[in-house]
């Protein structure tokens, strides 16, 4: 080890108090969701289908028997597929996601080439439920946070204020208007509390509003003090018609996603809503971490060398 792991590892740096608000953050939200009567599932690793995401990666693939398999970089087609099999109200996963990041977001301060996303799905819900369910979720790890790690948050100097419902809610189009292009850090330095954005354009599987071609029944949660996105998600598009069209308009191969629209053709997805809340971002919320880095054990930064 050279001078900059070995200090990483000292036992006087901050990583042991915050692990110990993660420890403290992740059982809170297995006994709210729990409460809540969702099902957890185990996390899938390797598929032949992941999500194709709206901005690019690089690709990574791996061959067995033949066969190209992808790391997950989030399981949405899984979660769709599971939510319509399982007959269930609904699931949560604390699913390892690899994206390959390009080199050019070492800068970002939170992205990681390997994160951890609570992936939840709920079946038949409107984006207004989903989102009070997620409101609840977090006014629960917060307090629970505060009310248990005291010492730890004074240590960090971190003043932890608990949200009230309903979060303020705003609409993409308006924000891109008024603030540019970079409108979600501008918005995240303005606001207090936790906040959310609606309708983006993005992948096939968000549900277009069907009175509105070109805008989305989907959102992001934010965090204020300029930490930003921690929270992507929408209804879902469910229908094989729909998929196919939007799939097509993506210049996207069909024959790619053929198992997961084979099951839409046979009408056997349901409708649902659902996110992921990205675990690292959110416990960098609450130690007031400005680098992701500062929060990951093992670090993976995008356009870094590994270490460990
Ligand atoms: P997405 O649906 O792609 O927005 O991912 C869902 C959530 O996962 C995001 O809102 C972030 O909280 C988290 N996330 C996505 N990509 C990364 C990354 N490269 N590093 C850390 N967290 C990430
Ligand atoms: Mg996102």
């Amino acid at each position: 080890m050279h001078g900059l792991e070995i200090e990483r590892f000292s036992t006087d740096n901050h990583l042991s108090l915050i692990f110990r608000i993660q420890t403290e953050a992740l059982k809170s939200i297995h006994d709210f969701l729990h409460e809540m009567d969702l099902v957890q599932l185990m996390p899938v690793i390797l598929s032949p289908i992941t999500d194709p995401l709206t901005h690019p990666v690089h690709d990574v693939r791996i061959s067995y028997l033949g066969q190209e398999l992808q790391l997950t970089k989030s399981m949405i087609f899984h979660k769709q597929i599971a939510i319509a099999t399982l007959g269930v109200k609904g699931i949560y996963i604390m699913s390892p996601n690899v994206r390959f990041e390009l080199g050019a977001l070492e800068e970002s301060e939170k992205h990681l080439l390997e994160f951890t996303q609570l992936d939840i799905e709920l079946q038949g819900a409107t984006a207004p439920e989903f989102m009070l369910l997620m409101e609840n979720l977090i006014i629960h790890v917060f307090s629970q946070v505060k009310e248990s790690c005291e010492k730890e948050l004074d240590v960090l100097d971190v003043d932890l204020c608990i949200p009230s419902k309903p979060f303020n809610v705003y609409n993409s189009w308006n924000l891109r208007e008024k603030y540019g292009s970079d409108f979600g850090y501008k918005i995240s330095m303005r606001e207090k509390d936790p906040f959310w954005i609606t309708d983006f354009e993005r992948e096939f599987y968000d549900k277009e509003d069907p009175h509105r071609r070109g805008h989305y029944i989907n959102y992001d949660l934010y965090f204020p003090e300029g930490f930003g996105e921690v929270l992507s998600g929408g209804e879902r598009d469910y229908e094989y018609k729909i998929l196919l069209r939007k799939i097509q308009e993506r210049n996207q191969d069909p024959t790619h996603f053929e198992h997961y629209l084979e099951y839409a053709k046979q009408g056997l997805l349901v409708p649902s809503a659902g996110g992921g809340l990205g675990i690292e971002r959110m416990i960098r919320f609450l130690t007031k971490k400005k680098l992701i880095k500062d929060i990951t054990l093992f670090p993976k930064v995008p356009g870094t060398r590994i270490v460990l």
